[in-house]
């Protein structure tokens, strides 16, 4: 919650914070990168007093921390997130006039944010802003390679990485199938079927 009251209500007064606040929880994309939770989260705040209310514009940074969606690999990110909105007195219709019909503009209302005696709460336009500055499909360097599709490997890691056409791990592997269930190799079906492929190259 930030405290308007310092500004006034006076339109044209300006006030500028910079504040660290705690990143609350839930500020990212479930799973794959957000911001952790009481990790520090930088504000710079402007606040503008006009005829309805209060107009917030900001900047807010913090370390973003995910992985990257091809190889996996932990990954950390500087994010810098801008908003802006308009908080309103509850007392005053969009042009800025004391409402005397109150229900006239329902609809308009909706979308609208209302200072709660002076006061306006951030966190719902923060956590809009971050979660829109952070990548939907986080990787870890542009080109990241991911993973060998046959061993897993990090191909960032092992760009030679490559396998022959009989891979010893995967033959020994098949050794061990054949001699459990001897002869019924064409009965096989899926993951099994690829690996008996590639060893008849
Ligand atoms: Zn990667
Ligand atoms: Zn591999």
């Amino acid at each position: 919650m930030f405290d308007t009251h310092e500004l006034g209500r006076r339109p044209g007064a300006l006030q500028r914070l910079t504040r660290t606040v705690d990143t609350p929880g839930d500020f990212g994309i479930q799973g794959v990168i957000g911001v952790p939770e009481g990790a520090p989260m930088e504000l710079e705040l402007r606040l503008e007093s006009v005829m309805e209310g209060v107009l917030v514009t900001g900047t807010a940074r913090a370390s973003a921390e995910g992985e990257c969606v091809r190889c996996l690999e932990p990954l950390g990110l500087e994010l810098e997130a801008d908003f802006q909105e308009m908080f309103s007195y509850p007392d005053a219709d969009d042009r800025g006039r004391a409402i005397t019909e109150p229900g006239d503009d329902a609809e308009d209302d909706e979308d609208r944010l209302f200072l709660e005696d002076g006061l306006f709460d951030l966190e719902p336009l923060l956590r809009d802003a971050v979660v829109l500055a952070l990548p939907m499909q986080p990787v870890c360097q542009e080109d990241c390679p991911g993973l060998c599709s046959e061993c897993g490997a990090r191909l960032a890691d092992d760009p030679d990485h490559h396998h022959d056409a009989v891979d010893i791990r995967w033959a020994a592997l098949q050794g061990l199938a054949d001699s459990l269930e001897p002869g019924d190799k064409d009965e096989k079906s899926g993951a099994e079927a690829g690996v008996d492929e590639k060893q008849e190259k």
